[in-house]
């Protein structure tokens, strides 16, 4: 059985632990980041020129089940993921790990889209943390705040005219995270809703301090497409999936 796992992902890399060696596992990769993890397993890198791609790809290299285990945020792979399952009559599983939910004591804005989060910021202080990562960093470009951008590879321009950048990649801790903010004087966050532990230290320590939270919230997993939250589910319903010897039909 041979399983593809678009990745890119903490979830991903440990979802192809749990595969390999028991079945072929190719996890692909964006290309994005300069020196990624790699997981356990067969790797390819890039992209595969849009769905017909991918599906052309699923048959070529006799690829059984997909598992979309890209960031909640990856909304083009994911939907073009859909479409080449279906085109190439190859069974399609999510892994997404739940959204976070607010508790007592945040103060969490809730938006759709980096550009809504951009006018969010109106009246919530001059210091902003930024963690949406490097890209998309244009719908902040107009604003007057100065902004800490904290992302693992440099943003591209265009970036705010007051901008000071820190790169670093998670996992986080609470403590560093209170550091952070009291260091910088930071006044509000600004955070997609990724889900997750690794970046979480960040939520308590805005809670902690009574800071507002800026929350872009995910898009949908394209209709139709079964979800799985963790790698050890995920990792089950593929088992599952070959020991029934149900393979391409
Ligand atoms: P995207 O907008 O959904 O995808 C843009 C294009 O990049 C896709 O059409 C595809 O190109 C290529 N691509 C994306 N993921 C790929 C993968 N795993 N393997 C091969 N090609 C892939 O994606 P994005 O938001 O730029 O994210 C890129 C990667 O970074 C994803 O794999 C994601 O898991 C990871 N990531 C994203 C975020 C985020 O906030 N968006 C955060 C952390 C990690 P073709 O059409 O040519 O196939």
């Amino acid at each position: 059985m041979h399983v593809l796992i678009l990745g890119g992902t903490t979830e991903a890399r440990a979802l192809a632990g749990l595969l390999h060696p028991r079945v072929r596992v190719t996890s692909s990769l964006a290309g994005r980041v300069a020196r990624p993890r790699l997981p356990e397993g067969e790797v390819r890198i890039g992209g595969f020129g849009g769905a017909d791609g991918l599906a052309a790809w699923l048959g070529e290299h006799a690829v059984d089940a997909v598992i979309d285990a890209t960031h909640p945020f990856a909304e083009r792979i994911s939907f073009n993921a859909a479409r080449a399952a279906a085109t190439a009559h190859v069974p399609l599983l999510a892994l997404r790990r739940p959204g976070w939910v607010p508790e007592e004591g945040d103060d969490w804005r809730d938006v759709g889209s980096l550009a809504a989060a951009a006018t969010a910021l109106d009246g919530l202080g001059d210091r902003v943390f930024l963690t949406t990562g490097r890209m998309g960093l244009a719908a902040f470009a107009d604003r007057p705040e100065w902004f800490l951008v904290r992302s693992v590879d440099a943003p591209e321009a265009p970036v705010p005219a007051r901008t000071e950048v820190l790169l670093d990649r998670g996992p986080f801790t609470l403590d560093g995270e209170r550091e952070l903010l009291r260091r910088h004087r930071i006044d509000v966050l600004v955070t997609k809703d990724s889900g997750g532990t690794a970046t979480a230290p960040k939520l308590t320590a805005a809670r902690e301090s009574g800071i507002p939270v800026v929350v872009v919230r995910r898009p949908p997993v394209p209709e139709g497409v079964r979800t799985a939250t963790t790698p050890e589910e995920a990792a089950a319903l593929v088992l599952g999936y070959r020991v029934l010897g149900r393979v391409r039909p």
